[in-house]
């Protein structure tokens, strides 16, 4: 069967798109094409000029472009309804790409204050040392970005929903109608299934790929979808900042594009299953996930979201030392830094992703002694809560 027309593809659902995109540089092959090249003959001089100063004019040289890498670019552009998509070595490398190429000294940024660590150490180091100023604003508050906005100054508002490590939730339609400054999502807990901050307005949308896209951790690798003329100005800056990925990770996340739709269908419900049985346990004094009724904005993100995602919190009643007490006794799942793979883990966000901050930064963050991030895995959730339960029942506080 030959590939969708364009007239079907645009009524087809995100499940099927996830399915049916990124297959134009791979022929009649059903899996992507791995192309390791790093560089392409040119027929003669005019053909070499045109390639190396046009805009993202194809088979050139690494840096510039390459086919595995654009077939996973236009997936994910289809999956977000973007006119364009550009992947990054990493998605630490997409924030900074993005950051660097839209914004010059003296310019004014607004960003949520609940950040993944390395994303706020980056605007709080590098943005500041090069003399671009930032404000953070709370992020769940209505009002908060447009009241922080500098007209003519602010160049770039930045989002991340649902935040890392707390869950919390930015209204996208508030966010994506501010004026002024170019709207960036980082949208890496929700997966492209799981929202789609264009549709609200906003100018970029951002995911550390390396999580629930490609979905097994084997890939490291971000990208980052928008309209064509912003992503091509974007791409003027990349080949120079030079954050180029892999097209080996390219096409691991482009086969994660392919069972996203059901990998983050049963992880989204394993992590709200789990959720709501956590939220009655008597050692875990809070749990944090935007599908809990509980949860401070499961309002707004039920109106944005079409599912909750596959990341949950907890707060630990005997907060570090009960923290400490469960990452020693979990059996099933596994103590590890990362997020959106089929294996359930656990991480102590104050002692890895956000131990960089200081106590006050930790505090005003939310970020406690005794919380534990939880990615949900594909295993049966009913396995993944026994072995919850058995490491809580002789948790301190428990
Ligand atoms: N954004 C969010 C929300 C993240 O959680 C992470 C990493 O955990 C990143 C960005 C950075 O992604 P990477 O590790 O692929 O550079």
């Amino acid at each position: 069967m030959s590939d969708a027309t364009s007239e079907q593809a645009a009524s087809h659902h995100p499940a099927t798109l996830a399915i049916t995109a990124g297959r134009g540089h791979s022929g009649k092959s059903l899996a992507p094409a791995l192309w390791a090249s790093s560089v392409w003959q040119s027929a003669d001089m005019a053909d070499a000029r045109s390639r190396a100063t046009g805009v993202r004019s194809g088979e050139f040289y690494g840096r510039y472009a390459n086919p595995t890498v654009s077939s996973f670019e236009d997936a994910i552009a289809r999956l977000e309804g973007a006119e364009s998509a550009l992947a990054f070595a990493s998605g630490m490398g997409a924030i900074s790409s993005v950051v660097l190429a839209l914004c010059s000294a003296g310019d004014h940024i607004v960003a949520q204050r609940q950040l993944y660590s390395a994303t706020l150490a980056f605007l709080q180091g590098p943005c500041a040392r090069f003399g671009i100023d930032v404000t953070f604003v709370d992020g769940t508050q209505p009002g908060a970005f447009a009241a922080a906005l500098r007209p003519g100054r602010t160049m770039l508002a930045i989002a991340e929903t649902p935040s890392n490590p707390l869950l919390e939730v930015v209204d996208l339609a508030e966010f994506g109608a501010l004026r002024g400054p170019i709207t960036l999502v980082d949208s890496t807990f929700a997966t492209p299934l799981g929202q789609q901050p264009l549709s609200h307005g906003v100018h970029l949308s951002l995911h550390s790929a390396t999580k629930g896209i490609a979905g097994h951790n084997d890939a490291t690798l971000g990208v980052v979808s928008g309209e064509r003329d912003l992503i091509d100005a974007i791409w003027a800056y990349s080949v120079l900042h030079g954050a180029t990925p892999s097209p080996f990770d390219a096409l691991n996340a482009l086969r994660g594009v392919r069972t996203m739709a059901v990998r983050t269908k049963h992880q989204a419900a394993s992590a709200l299953q789990l959720a709501q049985a956590l939220q009655q346990h008597p050692a875990v004094a809070a749990v944090h996930y935007p599908g809990l009724a509980s949860h401070p904005q499961h309002e707004v993100a039920a109106r944005q979201m079409s599912h909750f995602g596959t990341v949950l919190a907890l707060d630990l009643a005997g907060g570090r030392a009960a923290a400490e007490h469960l990452l020693s006794s979990l059996q099933l799942v596994r103590v590890a830094t990362s997020l959106g793979g089929p294996e359930t883990i656990v991480c102590h966000p104050r002692s890895t992703t956000h131990a960089s901050l200081t106590d006050d930064e930790a505090a005003e963050q939310g970020v406690t002694p005794g919380m534990l991030r939880i990615s949900v895995g594909l295993e049966d959730p009913a396995d993944v809560l026994s072995d919850l339960r058995q490491a809580l029942a002789t948790a301190p506080g428990a």
